[in-house]
């Protein structure tokens, strides 16, 4: 994808604060953070959200969680901390490329908004 901002973010054409690669995946700060720990891990392969995944996708999905797992015991937030897929505008899924965020480093309330 060309024009895809995540796919410009792993191909290094847009600046962003990387915090992990691997063969697969792509983590690095949310440019706009909604928590102490505000960080986005996408995989390589561009995929458009989990709404458009299908089974030759499950390995990918779960690498990203692993990886915010591990990114979350590096930080120190392991005493809680979210995963979160915004799917669909109604959402406010506002990049088409798939992304876990992890939350962390403050207390989130359940529901969310
Ligand atoms: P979503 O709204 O779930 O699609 O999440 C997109 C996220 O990407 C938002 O939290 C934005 O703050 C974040 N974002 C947008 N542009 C950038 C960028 N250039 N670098 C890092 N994060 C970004
Ligand atoms: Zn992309």
């Amino acid at each position: 994808m060309d024009d895809c901002l995540f796919c410009r973010i792993i191909r290094g054409e847009i600046p962003a604060k990387k915090v992990f690669e691997d063969e697969h995946t792509f983590a690095f700060e949310d440019i706009n953070p909604q928590a102490p720990t505000h960080v986005l891990v996408v995989p390589k392969k561009h995929v458009r959200g989990l709404k458009e995944a299908s089974a030759e996708h499950a390995e990918i999905v779960g690498r990203c969680h692993l990886v915010a797992a591990q990114i979350a015991r590096q930080r120190g937030v392991e005493d809680g901390y979210r995963t979160v897929l915004n799917v669909g505008p109604r959402a406010g899924q506002s990049v088409f490329h798939l992304h876990v965020h992890l939350l962390g480093g403050r207390n989130l309330q359940w529901p969310p908004g």
